[in-house]
């Protein structure tokens, strides 16, 4: 069967924001591609991304995910970011996934063949150990053999006053100078644009930044161009006549005879429903708007006046007029989600 919808994953476009990236970090990168690369496809993400000689390895939120990559891409180290139940250490470390420890209890639980990374929780207070406890636990699995790095993550560095950011990375440095030397990283995207070269890390953690986007204040801080471009096919042209409305709910409603375009692409696909009302998309080079509500699998687009033809490409977001940015606006979310929510029914296409 054809697809519908496509995402086009720009391998260019990825290697550049990788290379920016890590020269800005100063360092190699651990690059996340967790919820399917940020939505981008993990398997057509780390095939591209695995031969960059920026890239030291992957960063994973789930089991499931690692254990995927390692079936990918043996011998490229893998980290996953939460704690696994304690039935998964065991096949994950046989697989040789590197697995974040943040008690005495996980790392006296670890197989002798494992290899750790110290999670040090240093105020985002989501994962991790305390300060006070980590080194005990770095010094426990360094003891065992198995500690290879440790980290920390950041709650606020993609905001203007790091005044925090900056308060964590001296606990995590405290941690850092108790223990045996690891990799060390911290980074996230907005920690690398906003501090640049952070000393004493040996990687960094670049998620939506790879896939690149950046708050505005931190664009001019590295050359980064989005990823993705999601299109889908138009399904259906007609017209209505003044007075007529379209979709759920009559929103609505044509003022004259308008040209209409059903396109195959809808909230079930990731484009937010909120949208609705404020949503436009790309057709032949040209903004227009969405009519109505955007429904389930479909969206209607004012095309009157222009030649479409049923099977003719309309671009929801990418490197031109309209971004991710524009359409996580619209939707009132970040592209965040709006990324990580486009779904399998997308295909997803590496391009030059
Ligand atoms: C998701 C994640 C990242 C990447 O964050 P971005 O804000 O996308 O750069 C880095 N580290 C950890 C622990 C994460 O969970």
């Amino acid at each position: 069967m054809l697809a519908r919808a496509q995402a086009l994953i720009s391998e260019s476009a990825l290697w550049g924001n990788l290379t920016a990236l890590a020269r800005r970090a100063g360092v190699r990168l651990l690059l996340p591609v967790k919820a399917e690369a940020y939505g981008h496809g993990l398997e057509t993400v780390v095939r591209l991304a695995a031969g960059h000689p920026d890239v030291w390895g992957f960063a994973v939120a789930v089991p499931r995910e690692a254990a995927t990559l390692a079936a990918l891409l043996p011998g490229k180290p893998v980290l996953l970011l939460t704690p696994p139940a304690p039935e998964e250490v065991g096949p994950l470390a046989d697989l040789g996934v590197r697995l974040p420890v943040a008690s005495l209890a996980e790392a006296n639980r670890l197989p002798p063949h494992a290899r750790a990374h110290l999670k040090v929780d240093t105020g985002m207070n989501r994962l991790g150990a305390r300060p006070e406890e980590a080194v005990a636990v770095g010094w426990r699995l360094a003891e065992r053999g198995l500690l290879e790095g440790a980290y920390t993550h950041f709650a606020t560095a993609d905001e203007p006053d790091l005044r925090f950011a900056r308060e964590q990375f001296a606990r995590f440095q405290a941690v850092l100078a108790a223990l045996p030397p690891v990799l060390a990283h911290a980074a996230n995207g907005g920690g690398i644009l906003s501090f640049g070269a952070l000393p004493g890390m040996s990687l960094a953690r670049p998620g939506l930044a790879a896939y690149g986007f950046a708050p505005p204040h931190l664009r001019s801080q590295a050359p980064l161009r989005p990823v993705m471009t999601l299109r889908a096919r138009v399904t259906h042209v007609h017209s209505v006549y003044s007075g007529e409305t379209v979709s759920y709910g009559g929103l609505w409603r044509a003022q004259q005879e308008t040209t209409v375009a059903t396109v195959g692409l809808g909230y079930a696909d990731g484009y937010p429903r909120n949208a609705t009302g404020q949503a436009q998309v790309l057709i032949g080079g040209e903004r227009r708007p969405v009519l109505g509500r955007i429904c389930m699998d479909q969206m209607m687009v004012d095309v009157t006046g222009l030649n479409v033809q049923v099977g003719d490409w309309v671009e929801f977001w990418g490197r031109g007029a309209i971004t991710v940015s524009d359409v996580a606006c619209w939707g009132g979310t970040v592209e965040y989600e709006v990324l990580t929510g486009v779904g399998s029914r997308v295909e997803r296409v590496a391009e030059g």
